[in-house]
């Protein structure tokens, strides 16, 4: 499924950071750059929806029909990565809690519970309400529901997990005699008598049930799932015709993107090789695994930075025609599009040390945007491989559900790593 008829080239683009004069400029500059999609509104809840039930469209409105008019079209967020304040006063139960009983806060990003009941209705309303506004607008090409899908929480222990833990161990084993036989209880006394007994592994005094925490990684993964599909089903239904993917990260432990693989319409990835050891062979390796979720169709790089990330210890700048050599790289390995987070350097909030396409002190001859446009153009005349496919001469056997199991604790080597 081609996005578009050329190699899909832009960004992240957060525009509510920014005053609306700044809209139009961004605008000419991605003209000058080449973009032609933007990744938009993707953390943008408290802005689209600022109190309960109450919608302003007006502003996202008016970006997409300035990016449209400078020829950018929009991969469109379904603003559900981040809960709004108000959301988390409503309903403090919906913030995640670790293993060890402590509730993860408000105040950086992606801070639900998978399985808050409350979470999951307003997510169905916030989904339907943009999808009807802007599902007529030309310049809407892709759907990216929500972002990086457990990158900061990926396993949640409260007790609406473990409810739904409850059902899904029900669903999985029948009759709580067979749990007991498949995980073992008898050993070390953890037989149960009842379904309510069992509880998410949480910080316990020694080694956990190695089966209850294989089944943890599986419940988890599907409950995360489960809030993709919700999204995807609403989209689906007002707007068929657009594709739906969001953005995976790799050889990412927690989620089996083999099985989520089947349910987006394009494979889109986040890769951000640390510029110190050059270019990893295992960036190769990630590109190969993200094209082979869908069987060798071509993916999107979702993301990339131009120069340096700000999350590492230590950031280094990319150094000159890196950025054009992985990008290609990555061309060369079945991508059909080339994207950044994010489009302009942010100027307040965790990420304004991230590099970006547009960095602080913007002028003529600043070599990202210089690097950046470059490649832009050079894409242009590259239409002719969109939808190609590479042919693989090798395979590997990569099992995410192998890997949960290889590195559960309490084996003959413990520092036996399926994949780094
Ligand atoms: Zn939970």
């Amino acid at each position: 499924m081609n996005v578009l008829s050329s190699i899909c080239y832009g960004g992240d683009y957060n525009p509510e950071q920014w005053p609306e004069e700044i809209w139009y400029e961004d605008a000419k500059l991605m003209q000058k750059a080449g973009v032609n999609l933007v990744s938009l509104g993707i953390f943008s809840w408290s802005k689209i929806e600022p109190s309960d039930g109450v919608f302003d469209f007006e502003w996202l409105d008016k970006v997409i029909d300035i990016l449209y008019d400078h020829g950018v079209y929009i991969n469109l967020g379904t603003a559900t990565a981040t809960t709004p304040a108000w959301f988390v006063k409503k309903y403090p139960d919906s913030l995640p809690i670790d293993e060890s009983g402590v509730i993860l806060s408000f105040g950086s990003r992606q801070h639900y519970c998978p399985n808050h009941p409350q979470l999951i209705t307003h997510i169905k309303r916030l989904v339907r309400a943009i999808a009807e506004r802007y599902k007529n607008h030309p310049a809407l090409k892709m759907w990216h529901v929500n972002n990086e899908y457990a990158c900061h929480v990926s396993k949640c222990f409260c007790e609406n997990c473990a409810v739904a833990f409850r059902k899904w161990l029900k669903e999985r084993y029948k009759t709580i005699d067979e749990l007991n036989e498949r995980w073992g209880t008898n050993f070390w006394g953890q037989r149960y008598n009842h379904w309510d007994e069992i509880n998410p592994p949480r910080k316990a005094p020694t080694f956990i049930n190695p089966s209850q925490e294989l089944d943890y990684y599986r419940f988890m993964n599907d409950s995360i799932l489960k809030l993709f599909l919700t999204e995807k089903e609403i989209l689906r239904d007002v707007t068929p015709d657009i594709p739906v993917s969001t953005n995976f990260m790799g050889s990412f432990k927690p989620l089996n993107y083999f099985q989520w693989a089947q349910h987006v319409d394009i494979v889109t990835w986040d890769s951000y090789p640390d510029p110190r050891e050059g270019l990893p062979i295992q960036h190769a390796m990630m590109n190969d695994l993200m094209r082979s979720l869908r069987k060798g169709q071509p993916f999107i790089l979702m993301e990339q930075v131009t120069s340096h990330v700000n999350w590492r210890d230590i950031n280094v700048p990319k150094p000159p025609g890196v950025m054009r050599l992985w990008s290609y790289a990555t061309i060369a390995r079945g991508a059909d599009g080339i994207m950044f987070f994010q489009w302009r350097q942010s100027r307040a909030g965790a990420e304004k040390f991230h590099g970006a396409m547009v960095p602080h002190f913007l002028n003529e001859n600043n070599r990202i945007y210089r690097e950046v446009t470059q490649l832009g153009q050079e894409l242009k005349k590259l239409d002719c491989l969109v939808g190609s496919r590479i042919k693989a001469e090798v395979a590997i056997i990569f099992d995410w559900e192998n890997w949960w199991a290889v590195e559960l604790s309490s084996k003959p080597h413990n520092k036996l790593r399926y994949c780094r």
